[in-house]
């Protein structure tokens, strides 16, 4: 039986055990935090060695630069174009219709970084410190000059990319032993969940739920179908069907970075992207681009503004697609780290922080489908990134993807 298969069965049992046990299936968590242990483990060696291997193999400075370039326009873009469907589908459903506010607590915001304290955040006063906090973006920066060095330096530089190689490559096969465990881990974090947020938590704000779903689906079924089929000639059924492995991870842990192994694997095993495109474009992404998680935050702030009995102008919609596209670069690849980053939309857009208390108890369940989505898009832009280089091969033929 395909792997992807046995997922979906786990997640289909995990789902109607926990609709039947209830929040006593709660003792079966511990199995998908030991899945989620298991892929976290791997990540800082793996996206270190790789990328390093990665940014040396690419070698020349102007070609790092092309692809750092469409990556980054990339990631923009689409996550412009998935606030603008957030908020106009927001105000078409109007989520909070019916809803009635009650002050339920108070809530601090995040406040809004500097710009040169971003730009110093990037660059690690300690390397071996940026791993041991698994610091992704530290990381990167400190991969990327390492990996470029090895280059520049020729025949000296040649044993120490033989050994990052190495150590990437033994991750990689970490990552496929691990993978045999998804099912279980899957159908624990799936059984977990179900059973533990019931109806008195969901019904009220089901209009929210059906939204920022809807929204992420439609995302998906347009932006990065079309952005596949257009750039990459590849079937969305096949990229879809490639990528589902680590969807259905993104979509039990709501975690983007410990997806990450996972989605690196299927973008290189199943979809055909190289690995130096993978290492560079995937961790990349885990870390900044955040389509799910800006839609979920443009949602929440109509929604928000609306319970509140606030009009917003178009000023303000413009305000918010600007403030959800940088705080969902800020947001840190983590279960509930959007819900933090939401604070931040509503400060600058000047809407009640208490708002937020009011969609708290659903964030699993918003988490989920936005990491889901946060990975796939990162997926979708190393497809057209790689095809955009030549760096896309068709590995597995049976899926018939319309090849070049
Ligand atoms: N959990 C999300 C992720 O890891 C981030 C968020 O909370 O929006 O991608």
């Amino acid at each position: 039986m395909k792997l992807w298969v046995k997922i979906l069965i786990g997640f289909a049992i995990g789902a109607v055990v926990g609709l039947i046990i209830g929040p006593s299936i709660a003792v079966v968590k511990p199995l998908g935090d030991l899945f989620i242990r298991l892929i976290k483990m791997l990540i800082v060696p793996l996206v270190f060695c790789s990328l390093v291997v990665g940014a040396s193999s690419i070698g020349d400075l102007k070609k790092l630069g092309r692809v750092g370039g469409k990556t980054i326009v990339y990631f923009l873009v689409t996550t412009a174009i998935a606030i603008t469907l957030a908020i106009i589908f927001a105000v078409i459903f109007n989520p909070a219709g019916g809803y009635i506010f009650k002050q339920v607590g108070v809530f601090e915001a995040k406040p809004m970084p500097k710009a040169a304290d971003v730009i110093l955040s990037l660059v690690p006063t300690n390397a071996l410190n940026a791993m041991v906090t698994d610091n992704m973006l530290q990381i990167i920066v400190f991969a990327l000059f390492v990996g470029i060095a090895i280059s520049l330096i020729g025949e000296k530089g040649k044993p120490a990319f033989a050994f990052f190689e190495s150590i990437a490559e033994i991750m990689y096969s970490i990552v496929g032993m691990i993978m045999n465990f998804a099912p279980i881990g899957v159908f624990a974090l799936i059984a977990w969940v179900v059973g533990t947020s019931g109806a008195e938590v969901l019904l009220p704000l089901a209009r929210v739920i059906f939204v920022v779903y809807f929204v992420n689906i439609l995302h998906a079924l347009i932006v990065y179908s079309g952005a596949v089929y257009i750039w990459a000639k590849m079937r969305p059924s096949y990229f879809f069907r490639g990528f589902f492995e680590a969807m259905a991870v993104a979509f039990s842990t709501c975690s983007s970075s410990a997806t990450l192994p996972i989605s690196m694997h299927c973008a290189q095993e199943n979809l055909g992207v190289s690995k130096e495109i993978s290492s560079f474009v995937q961790p990349l992404g885990a870390t900044i681009n955040m389509d799910g998680t800006a839609i979920y935050q443009g949602v929440c702030a109509v929604f928000i503004a609306g319970v509140f009995g606030i009009k917003l102008g178009l000023s303000q919609y413009l305000m918010i697609i600007v403030a959800a596209t940088l705080a969902s670069i800020g947001t840190a690849g983590v279960p509930g780290a959007g819900m933090i980053m939401l604070s931040m939309v509503l400060e600058v857009v000047g809407l009640p922080l208490e708002g937020i208390l009011l969609v708290a108890g659903i964030d699993r369940i918003l988490d989920m489908i936005r990491t889901c989505m946060n990975v796939t898009g990162d997926a979708a832009g190393a497809v057209v990134i790689a095809a955009s280089e030549g760096e896309l091969t068709r590995v597995v033929p049976k899926l018939e993807p319309t090849g070049k």
